[in-house]
């Protein structure tokens, strides 16, 4: 049984003001989470105080980005051993905002998908079509080269313990979702692709649904077979809604 899993992606948002307040709130609700592995991923600069902030409390530290490099000459960048010293487990590779607006091409992703790996720490590798893509009917072309790029370089299995989130770049921050059927059809193309180099591979990796996810379309998403939670752009910004989405994952 695959543990379904809502992470919470900041962005470039908050203060440690704000973020002090966010997390109250969201620790203040978690027992009302039933099922859901709860992550949230801060910007860099605010990863030492929501550590400290989450201690003694069961939802999971993430990070937004990493480097592909281990250490060196690489000015500001941050290397995954730096990651786990704060005791990051997952961390974010190939945003759809990384791929387009800092030119993130798949083997770099496919890099950083292997660095974070060789440092214990879990990547969430996003994958999807932008919205032309969809239209020409080239969805599943775009989300299997992205994804190959990674099963090349790490190997098919090393996918079993990461997270994949597919994310049509047309559904993020627009408030256009995918419905629960278009989500469904990509989550079973990744699952159905990775199951033909590895069957108990792609019965462990979870696969993640995002873009405009909300409280109220939650639901009808994670109902689906093969979505395992979702990654959560703007509505993990607001306490209650993000727990109703993390209450939602069944
Ligand atoms: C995201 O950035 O990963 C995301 C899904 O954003 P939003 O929920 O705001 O669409």
């Amino acid at each position: 049984m695959r543990q379904p899993l809502v992470a919470g992606n900041w962005k470039m948002n908050g203060s440690a003001e704000s973020i002090e307040r966010l997390l109250d709130g969201i620790k203040g609700s978690l027992d009302t989470v039933e099922k859901a592995e709860v992550v949230v991923c801060p910007p860099f600069v605010y990863l030492s105080d929501v550590r400290r902030q989450l201690t003694d409390s069961s939802v999971t530290l993430g990070a937004q980005n990493v480097s592909e490099h281990p250490a060196g000459a690489y000015t500001g960048e941050i290397a995954a051993s730096m990651l786990l010293d704060f005791q990051c487990r997952y961390v974010i590779v190939g945003h759809s905002e990384r791929r387009s607006l800092f030119g993130e091409s798949d083997s770099q992703v496919a890099a950083k998908f292997a660095a974070a790996r060789a440092a214990g720490i879990r990547p969430i590798l996003c994958v999807g079509e932008v919205l032309e893509e969809r239209e020409q009917g080239i969805t599943e072309k775009v989300v299997a080269r992205q994804l190959d790029a990674v099963i090349e370089e790490v190997g098919v299995e090393a996918l079993a313990d990461g997270v994949i989130a597919y994310e049509p770049v047309w559904a993020i921050g627009t408030g256009k979702t995918a419905s629960p059927e278009q989500a469904q059809e990509v989550h079973a193309f990744i699952r159905g692709r990775i199951a033909e180099r590895s069957a108990d591979t792609a019965g462990q990796v979870r696969i993640l649904y995002g873009g405009s996810v909300k409280a109220a379309n939650a639901e009808a998403l994670f109902a689906m077979p093969d979505i395992d939670g979702g990654l959560i752009g703007g509505a993990s910004l607001d306490a209650e809604e993000f727990i109703s989405i993390c209450r939602a994952a069944v």
